[in-house]
């Protein structure tokens, strides 16, 4: 049997989630950790790698908690109001760094700053307001002192050979502080995992570099890099390779000569181009020990082990990426990092909507939090797990059981939240999405509000405004019974705020002669009786689709049924080549550099919520919609403020 009709069968066996990561587990630990001598300073963070003892006593000698006056407590038993003592001062002063030179004999007293070491004879310490200067060299006190008052002892803080830091405990700026006062200058500590990062993928071009056709960027990299660093890692990023199985493997090579951990992406599926799990059989023993789990999003995810170091293959959508790293990788590294566990915080919420889930696998869900009025609710963020934005907009996830094919709206979930403090926004924002918004949002969330806009169009928008679970709606809604725009599709508690028009229109490339000079009417009859002409059209439900439907009258020209959800994605086919001609907004229009034949224009406003009407958020978002400046911003975009 070959190689690589060997791994196909391990791919046919998905394991499940919990079962590969204890083989996993058994197969990397125990182990032993590298150890590295830092400098105190550098340690922030790190694992203690031995126990740490005191070498000496801190504080080093016994020295004075306040200001005022060394002295013997037996010399001042009988001070009183009625019969004070007075004490001669000896001929030195005691300040914080002086070494004392002269003995506290009886009926004297030595001036001693806080932290100024006791000189010898004396036994306690008195302060100075409870003294009073008698003539010249003198004090008078009028009432007794008990031996070892405002006394600090050598060692009473640390004593040498006590156990300072244990190992395995984690150095904080309070550790430090412990040990730089009993003078311990470095440590020795876990040293961090090197991970050496590549990505893979004949599509692949670093950010910052410009795209060609059919290209994407690579997120994966830079992404995991961080994660990596975050859970005490220190990443190499290495680029990403072609999928090319000669330089895959000498990449690889080279890559675990000087990495503790070897972590790629992309390459998992069963494509033509995926070799980098045939390459892992090569690498060292005992090789691949899971290829195919049963998570979601995450199946392709393949893990290994060569040679004792871990050699995992992400899969290639970022999402699924970033999720198989924090569930099944994160635990690894910190582990070998010598970390505890990252703590995890759970807060119980509902799902305002319907959930699918794929039956037999377990499936996690990132989810946005909101403030409802019966709670939290947990709204998926989910664009699929090729987009990048699942995770940034999500403050936690849901996790469905694999043997459930559905979450039904109203269930009660726990959502894991990614960071402890939940910090839920000031504003909440559930409707159509418009680059115009942002014009708004920006300057509020600049002035410290937390704003989160939760994309899921006008009607999803309508829907959460009813139940009550955001302040405001963006809706652009058309009434094919009245004419009119959004009013007709308010109920009960939710009254509608002018927001902007947006003019709407046939986009072309400028250099198509075929539409060259037409109105939008023109054109799009051009391009009916033209059947070299692709179409791009809108998805059902969209305000665009209407005015779209009435302009082409019952005809289905070709490339009607390519149907994007957004402005973008319509600008963009058409900027392409994939389509000729479309409708979309002016702004969008212009931002791709297409020709625009105006049609009309659609009303974007806000369905709001009345009952919220009176949070400060609330208000500090309709002053600005109303202020001059944001209505210049809004024309200078290409919008027109209502
Ligand atoms: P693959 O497993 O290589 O077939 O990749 C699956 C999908 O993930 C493809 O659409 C890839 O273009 C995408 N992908 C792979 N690697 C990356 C990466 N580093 N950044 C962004 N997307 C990626
Ligand atoms: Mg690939």
């Amino acid at each position: 049997m070959s190689a690589g009709a060997k791994t196909q069968d391990q791919f046919l066996s998905i394991l499940s989630r919990d079962e590969a990561a204890a083989r996993f587990d058994a197969a990397l630990f125990p182990r032993v950790l590298r150890h590295e001598r830092l400098a105190l300073t550098d340690a922030l963070g790190r694992a203690v790698a031995q126990d740490v003892v005191a070498p000496t006593d801190a504080p080093p000698f016994d020295r004075a908690n306040v200001d005022g006056f060394a002295l013997r407590a037996a010399d001042v038993t009988g001070a009183s109001e009625g019969t004070p003592i007075r004490l001669s001062l000896n001929g030195e002063i005691i300040a914080c760094g002086v070494a004392p030179g002269l003995r506290v004999t009886e009926g004297s007293a030595t001036p001693i700053a806080t932290g100024g070491p006791l000189p010898r004879g004396a036994d306690a310490v008195v302060m100075i307001e409870q003294t009073q200067p008698a003539g010249h060299d003198a004090i008078e006190l009028r009432r007794p002192a008990t031996p070892g008052q405002f006394v600090s002892y050598a060692g009473s803080d640390m004593a040498r050979g006590e156990t300072l830091v244990r190992a395995g405990s984690l150095i904080s700026a309070r550790e430090i502080g412990m040990l730089a006062a009993c003078g311990i200058g470095a440590l020795d500590v876990i040293a961090r995992p090197r991970v050496a990062i590549l990505s893979t993928g004949d599509e692949l071009v670093q950010p910052g570099g410009r795209l060609g056709p059919a290209q994407i960027h690579d997120a994966n990299g830079p992404m995991i890099a961080g994660a990596v660093a975050e859970n005490g890692g220190d990443p190499l990023f290495l680029g990403a390779i072609h999928d090319d199985e000669s330089a895959l493997e000498k990449a690889m090579r080279e890559a675990l000569t000087n990495a503790d951990m070897l972590l790629l992406s992309g390459g998992t599926s069963k494509g033509a181009g995926d070799l980098t799990y045939r390459i892992i059989a090569r690498l060292g023993a005992p090789g691949v020990i899971a290829h195919g789990v049963a998570l979601k999003p995450g199946k392709p995810l393949c893990l290994a082990v060569c040679d004792g170091k871990p050699v995992v293959i992400l899969p290639g959508f970022p999402t699924s990426a970033m999720f198989t790293f924090h569930d099944m990788i994160a635990p690894v590294l910190r582990r070998m990092a010598g970390l505890p566990a990252r703590a995890e915080s759970k807060v119980t919420a509902r799902l305002p909507v319907h959930v699918a889930s794929e039956l037999g696998r377990t499936e996690f869900v990132m989810t946005a939090l909101v403030d409802g009025p019966e709670g939290l609710l947990a709204y998926p963020t989910g664009k699929g797990s090729g987009a990048v934005t699942s995770f940034t907009q999500a403050d936690g996830f849901v996790k469905i059981d694999a043997l459930a094919d559905h979450a039904p709206a109203g269930a009660q979930v726990e959502v894991t939240l990614f960071s402890p403090n939940l910090r839920l926004p000031d504003l909440t924002i559930i409707g159509s999405h418009c680059t115009g918004l942002d014009l708004i949002t920006g300057p509020l969330m600049a002035g410290g509000r937390q704003v989160r806009v939760i994309a899921v169009g006008s009607l999803g928008g309508l829907a959460a405004a009813r139940r009550g679970e955001c302040d405001l709606a963006p809706i652009h809604l058309f009434d094919d019974k009245s004419e009119a725009y959004n009013q007709p599709f308010l109920s009960e508690g939710l009254e509608l705020i002018p927001g902007w028009r947006r003019m709407q229109g046939i986009v072309h490339r400028r250099d198509d002669p075929r539409f060259e000079g037409l109105d939008a009417r023109a054109a799009v009859a051009k391009a009916l009786l033209d059947d070299t002409c692709l179409m791009v059209n809108r998805n059902q439900g969209a305000g665009t689709r209407i005015l779209l439907d009435r302009l082409l009258g019952g005809a289905r020209p070709e490339g009607y049924w390519n149907q994007p959800k957004s402005h973008n994605a319509v600008a963009a086919a058409v900027a392409q080549g994939r389509a000729d001609w479309g409708m979309t907004i002016a702004p969008v229009a212009q931002a791709y550099g297409l020709g625009f034949a105006p049609f009309a224009e659609e009303h974007y406003d806000l369905a709001l919520v009345a009952a919220r009407r009176e949070k400060p958020a609330v208000q500090a978002f309709l002053d600005l919609l109303r202020s001059a400046e944001i209505r210049q911003a809004l024309t200078a975009a290409g919008f027109r403020p209502a």
